[in-house]
């Protein structure tokens, strides 16, 4: 059983900022991807968890147990490096069986848990080979087995499949994630790839510029992002300009659409986010002409032009039939406007919504 909580950490690098306020609580056997561009802290915030890294402020507790002060060696914790780290002149069982020779194991029980580990991480009579003579993805193996060796409580994993092939990097992080399911043992992933966090993680805790934006499911985080940089950063969103008009409609380029009521000063400027699965073609919907036809196997990405809102994308089915320069008109199914630090929903299931041309389309 392991519960990691981060409480308000803060981390500066002279005048700049790493971290700010982080606060994210990690479940017992969850597995927690921290996703967000180069430079957005990640990496600061899981060096910190495992003590490479001291905090300016804040806290971080496993189990309710402060670990702030501890070296990472007295941390229940274990980390797996963006390069592995393998020492080259060690056999692989060496280098498994280095933490735990500190640890001052008798000999038999130290060979019995390389075995053992060797075993789990699929690497059966790998024992006597040298790291040169390993893919990257068996290296990759090898350090998930001497972190998983030392039987942390929680496993800090920072960009492991970086160096890695595409292929081997999406059929890697299957394998972890099987393991990490086997074992049941609480991990923290870092990742700027988002298709990495969106497939390996319970939660996903977006960062952007040293500050935690969400923390949510994969599937929420998609549907209903909370702000406008994590609407743009996971998936594909198209984004436009808008201003409430009388109070409860918004102008959106072409579209006029119901605003949920009450909550919008006149002229009030926000930002339109909408799926490109959500803009679909309609009779009564505004008018687009499509630009491009992108055949991206089995789906089409269309791109079109509206008036004032160029470039916009739409997923549709193969089956469907568009071509380059064809007059369309577009209705929007369900968006999300962002105004200041509301966020509200327009169309969807709930709450339906016609989009009909405006008098400037
Ligand atoms: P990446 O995906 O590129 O590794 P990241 O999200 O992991 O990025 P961090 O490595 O945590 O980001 O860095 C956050 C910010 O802190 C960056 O602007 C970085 O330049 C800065 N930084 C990190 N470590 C140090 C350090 N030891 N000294 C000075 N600045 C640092």
């Amino acid at each position: 059983m392991a519960r990691l909580s981060l409480r308000h950490l803060t981390k500066t690098f002279g005048a700049q900022a790493a971290v700010r306020d982080v606060t994210l609580e990690v479940r017992d056997g969850e597995l927690m991807c921290l996703l967000g561009p180069s430079g957005c802290g990640k990496t600061t915030t899981l060096r910190m968890i495992g003590g490479f890294a001291l905090p300016d402020a804040g806290d971080i507790q496993i189990n309710d147990r402060s670990v702030v002060a501890l070296p990472p060696e007295q941390r229940p914790t274990a980390m797996v490096f963006q390069r592995y780290n393998l020492w080259p002149h060690m056999t692989v069982a060496g280098n498994i069986a280095f933490g735990l020779k500190l640890r001052r194991l008798p000999r038999a029980a130290i060979a019995e848990r390389v075995r053992d580990v060797l075993g789990l991480v699929g690497l059966p009579g790998f024992s006597q080979k040298y790291p040169h003579q390993l893919s990257g993805g068996e290296q990759q193996r090898v350090a998930v087995a001497r972190a998983l060796v030392l039987e942390p409580q929680i496993l800090l994993l920072d960009e492991p499949f970086s160096n890695l092939d595409a292929r081997l990097r999406v059929h890697m992080r299957e394998e972890v994630k099987q393991l990490q399911r086997k074992v049941g043992i609480t991990t923290v992933f870092v990742t700027h790839d988002q298709e990495e966090a969106l497939t390996i993680a319970d939660r996903i805790a977006v960062m952007n510029e040293g500050v935690l934006q969400q923390v949510d499911t994969p599937d929420a985080l998609y549907a209903r992002p909370q702000t406008l940089f994590v609407a743009d950063f996971i998936g594909t969103m198209n984004l436009v300009s808008a201003h409430a008009d009388a109070g409860r409609a918004l102008v959106a380029g072409p579209w006029r659409l119901a605003l949920p009521g009450g909550r919008w000063p006149e002229g009030a400027e926000a930002t339109l986010a909408v799926r490109p699965e959500d803009l679909v073609p309609d009779p009564q919907g505004a008018p687009a002409r499509v630009r491009r036809v992108i055949n991206l196997g089995h789906y089409l990405l269309v791109l079109l032009d509206g008036p004032g809102v160029p470039a916009l994308r739409m997923f549709t089915e193969k089956g469907a039939s568009f071509s380059e320069g064809q007059e369309v008109r577009l209705r929007i199914a369900r968006g999300l406007v962002f105004c200041g630090p509301e966020v509200a929903e327009i169309g969807g299931p709930m709450r339906p919504s016609v989009a009909a041309p405006t008098d400037r389309a």
